[in-house]
């Protein structure tokens, strides 16, 4: 009888499903552009759906377009364990970016499937639908949790007509979201498999990250509103300049940031000017910022204080504000015990590890909602990212999958008595 210890995931095998679906979508550079249900999207959603059936695996899509393998067990009652990540991508982005936690899923479900391991639970691998916004950020792992509204779909804010029409070409009908939600009680837990994207990995040589906490994250639209003038007659009691004000309000605002909230960050990303000529006092400035905080109080406070200090610039420089407030998107803690799980595989495997805040957003923080979830983050060079220089040593993306399969097998073994995981065959 194999030892679970010794299970060990089929490098080459990996590699060579790597290098395959790399070339969907590849842009010059080494990139990939496979943005949500774009052309090049649904080519590597089927080169996956083909994947699962090579892999002998029970293929699944849902009414959010999210496409899973299943490794079903045989035990009655059995919850489903759920692993994976996203197959999309930014406009020329990385080839690691989602990829590597959808993949190393797969392998993961082979190698037991391979070993004729019986678990107590159901192994599901799957592919979230617009990871990265394309349309609508998290958009397959919300409609999984059922966090999805008509809302999502309307065109009260934004026509969202082109979102439709995206969905329908791909196959997805924006009137069925509702039946993707699952029952939290047939879940077991999430687990994701991810490249760090930002460098404290890489700088201290560590081998995996593992995620306590993913950064919440809100996003506003502040319009100042001030008086269009004559540039050079307008005196400056009579100014009512809605871009100084802005302006103003963004450099006081990153100070604010770095001194009252250290674990916070702000960005404004967008400037929009009205009218916009270079002889007219601006009327109307429209910036979208965005906060983060790991902290899900904090990140509250910072929001608050980032829409005071847009009143006071607002009424200092003599104009009026208008927010919108777009997203917010709290904190989500990863499960305790998952995070042991995880140091206590990387020490069986003498990989070093380290926990870490992910700043950046995954489809684990939706999953968080409903069931236990944990994140397992390997360096990437330099910290690039969302660039098409994303590089990875293949070494780490191994340990990582490894860290992976050791992780599913320990949560597996907690869902049932050790007697109820055996060999089909010895
Ligand atoms: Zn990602």
């Amino acid at each position: 009888m194999t030892s679970l210890d010794t299970l060990t995931i089929n490098s080459d095998r990996l590699r060579s499903d790597f290098d395959a679906l790399a070339e969907i979508g590849k842009t010059r550079g080494g990139g990939i552009s496979r943005l949500a249900l774009s052309t090049a999207d649904i080519e590597a959603r089927s080169w996956f759906a083909d994947r699962i059936e090579d892999a002998g695996l029970f293929l699944r899509d849902d009414d959010v377009g999210n496409v899973s393998g299943v490794l079903f067990s045989s035990q009655k009652n059995a919850r489903t364990l759920l692993v994976g990540s996203h197959l999309d991508s930014v406009p020329n982005g990385g080839r690691y970016d989602g990829a590597v936690g959808v993949l190393a899923g797969l392998e993961v479900l082979r190698i037991v499937k391979e070993a004729g391991l019986e678990l107590p639970v159901h192994l599901e691998v799957i592919d979230f639908t617009d990871e990265e916004g394309t349309w609508q950020s998290l958009f397959g792992s919300m409609g999984l949790v059922g966090h999805l509204s008509a809302a999502h779909f309307s065109d009260m804010i934004d026509d969202r007509g082109p979102f439709r029409a995206a969905l329908k070409r791909a196959g997805i009908h924006p009137n069925d979201y509702l039946k993707a939600r699952r029952d939290p009680a047939t879940i077991a837990a999430y687990l994701e498999l991810h490249i760090e994207q930002g460098r404290q990995l890489y700088d201290a040589a560590i081998d995996i990250g593992v995620v306590t906490r993913i950064i919440g994250r809100t996003t506003y639209q502040l319009t100042f509103l001030g008086e269009a003038g004559h540039s050079g007659t307008t005196r400056p009691e009579n100014r009512r300049d809605a871009l100084k004000g802005a302006s103003d309000f963004i450099l006081q605002a990153f100070d604010l940031v770095e001194a009252e909230f250290p674990l916070g960050t702000f960005n404004c990303g967008n400037i929009n000017v009205l009218p916009g000529a270079y002889n007219i006092i601006p009327r109307e400035a429209r910036l979208t910022v965005e906060c983060r905080h790991p902290d899900k109080a904090r990140l509250r406070d910072l929001e608050a204080a980032i829409v005071r200090l847009a009143q006071d610039c607002a009424s200092k420089h003599n104009l009026h504000l208008k927010t919108h407030h777009f997203v917010h998107m709290p904190a989500a803690e990863m499960d305790d015990s998952i995070i042991n799980t995880i140091q206590e595989v990387c020490d069986k495997l003498h990989y070093s590890h380290v926990p870490m805040i992910s700043y950046a957003g995954h489809d684990a923080q939706i999953m968080s909602t409903i069931t236990p979830s944990g994140m397992i983050f390997i360096p990437v060079v330099e910290g690039i990212s969302h660039n098409p220089k994303e590089y990875a040593e293949w070494d780490d993306v191994v340990k990582g999958a490894n860290v992976l399969l050791h992780t599913v097998l320990a949560i597996a073994l907690r869902e049932g008595t050790p007697e109820q995981i055996s060999y089909k065959r010895s």
